[in-house]
């Protein structure tokens, strides 16, 4: 099953120019990379794309901006960090992709972000196209006015630039209801018009959607649910290991649970939460979500569970692994030592998590790998339900909600299995999602002209 693909000698070429165009950003790299390792079976099948350079164009954004942004914080000291807004592709729709306020933030973050955000779109048949932004700001031990202020500055330049039909940020490490709230504020006081559309992940109060703060969680446990049924498998009964413990990380350990499955880990940027009994995840929202702490305050509630300090939670012997924490955080080591330990599901809640050696490690194994653009999707497409509702000025019932999202969830894994089957590779979902992803944007491409 599911074997490595090589990148075609044609499109070489193509991927040397792309690292000489862009010095330095190697996370950008590694995404490009691993989409094009997908394309040669597609270019002899569609000579087209060739002809109409789709490949090239692709990797170039439509649009890059780079911003400064001042803020004062509470003792009263002028700060200035650095905003970003790649607006990579429209071909589908307006661009469409979160925001990331982390300090590790930098060109390089916001185009692998930005690229990968092109084809998982593509993939939820929303009409939706591809960007991401973000900032170099850190959220972490920030007061609430100075996250205000700084929000406020950020889209006091971002605001420009968005716009319900030309580009719709949502959030991403860093940014959850509490920063969306105040930048739609303050889109609102400048522009001096209500457009809910205009940014996702809203407060209920004022035009968001429910589920949307459980949606990349919830679907990566359908998409990895769905893996499973392909292998005659379930979720009843199975160990998992969920890293992180902010947004994804929390729904997905939700949905495992009502799924039948033990999370025993979780973590942070600090170290990990081993709980043999399972995790608690009431005190992980309490922790995280309300009062704000860090995961090692979590063992001071549960005496049987144990904080591990720096410590690598792919270490910890699971049957489903979710990395939802950030990127490049499983490695060739770590994927090895998951396989060893009885790992049959990957399911990716984090953007590109897995360094090309751990990809190599899960493809060569066999085991059942859901790569981020398809496993993480329903985050992006319970946003793009939140626009629809917005633009009805309709507001749907949670189980509704959840539904839609099932079955969106159901359909990407349907289409990226059929495609891998198609192209040769069964059960290979790295090959599936980047090349059902990419035929959408390149026929949509083709069709707009030289634009
Ligand atoms: P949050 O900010 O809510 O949580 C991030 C979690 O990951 C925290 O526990 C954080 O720990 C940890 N983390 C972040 N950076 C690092 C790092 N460099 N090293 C170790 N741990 C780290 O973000 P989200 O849950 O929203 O996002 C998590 C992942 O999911 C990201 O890859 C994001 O791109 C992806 N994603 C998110 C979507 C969404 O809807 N929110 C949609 C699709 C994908 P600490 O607090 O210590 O930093």
């Amino acid at each position: 099953m599911a074997a490595a693909v090589r990148m075609d000698e044609k499109i070489e070429p193509i991927f040397q120019e792309v690292i000489q165009r862009n010095p330095g950003e190697v996370e950008f790299h590694q995404a490009v990379r691993e989409v094009l390792e997908s394309l040669g079976p597609v270019l002899v099948k569609h000579p087209e794309y060739t002809h109409h350079k789709i490949i090239e164009r692709i990797c170039e954004p439509e649009r890059q901006i780079i911003f400064r942004v001042p803020w004062q914080d509470d003792k009263g000291n002028v700060q200035i960090n650095r905003g970003f807004r790649v607006e990579f592709n429209s071909a589908l729709g307006p661009y469409k992709g979160g925001l990331r306020f982390h300090p590790s933030v930098y060109l390089g973050i916001i185009k692998f972000l930005g690229f990968e955000q092109i084809f998982k779109n593509s993939l939820t048949g929303m009409p939706i196209g591809g960007g991401k932004g973000g900032s170099d700001f850190d959220p972490k031990g920030k007061s609430d006015s100075e996250i205000m202020r700084f929000c406020q500055s950020f889209m006091t330049e971002l605001y420009r630039h968005l716009g319900e039909y030309t580009d719709v940020p949502a959030g991403d490490i860093g940014v959850g209801g509490r920063e969306i709230g105040y930048m739609f504020g303050q889109y609102k006081r400048i522009t001096n018009r209500y457009e809910s559309g205009v940014l996702t992940g809203k407060g209920l109060s004022y035009g968001g959607s429910l589920v949307r703060t459980e949606a990349t969680g919830y679907g990566a446990t359908f998409f990895v649910n769905e893996m499973l049924k392909v292998r005659g498998q379930s979720f009843e009964g199975k160990t998992c290991v969920v890293s992180g413990s902010g947004n994804v990380a929390i729904y997905t350990i939700e949905k495992i649970h009502q799924l039948g499955g033990k999370v025993v880990a979780c973590s942070d940027s600090n170290g990990v939460i081993y709980h043999e009994a399972g995790i608690d995840l009431e005190l992980v929202q309490r922790l995280k979500e309300v009062e704000r702490r860090r995961i090692k305050d979590y063992a001071t509630y549960h005496k049987d569970a144990k904080f591990i300090e720096g410590g690598n939670i792919w270490e910890i012997p699971c049957q489903v692994a979710m990395p939802s924490a950030t990127q490049n955080e499983i490695n060739g080591r770590d994927a090895k030592l998951l396989v060893k330990n009885g790992c049959i599901a990957i399911g990716e809640g984090a953007n590109m998590p897995t360094t090309p050696e751990g990809v190599k490690v899960f493809l060569d194994a066999g085991i059942a790998y859901g790569p981020g653009k398809a496993a993480n999707a329903g985050g992006v497409a319970t946003s793009a339900l939140e626009m629809q509702q917005n633009a009805s000025r309709d507001a749907w019932t949670f189980e509704f909600t959840e539904k839609k999202l099932e079955d969106i969830m159901v359909n990407i894994h349907q289409l990226c299995y059929e495609t891998s089957e198609e192209y040769g590779v069964p059960g290979n979902y790295v090959a599936g999602s980047n090349i059902a992803g990419f035929i959408k944007v390149a026929d949509a491409m083709v069709a707009l002209g030289l634009i």
